[in-house]
């Protein structure tokens, strides 16, 4: 799964999120704050 912060390949779950019900795993806690404070910039379509 990709990270939709850096778009970088990422293997682990152990940082995720969910957005419409949909799951989005990051790199690290950065990228993830970066999607939780504005998620619709980066959940796609
Ligand atoms: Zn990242």
């Amino acid at each position: 799964m990709k990270d939709p912060v850096c778009k970088m390949e990422v293997l682990n779950e152990n940082l995720r999120s969910m957005y419409k019900g949909k799951k989005y795993i990051f790199c690290s806690v950065n990228c993830k704050e970066i999607f939780d404070k504005n998620p619709e910039r980066y959940a796609g379509k």
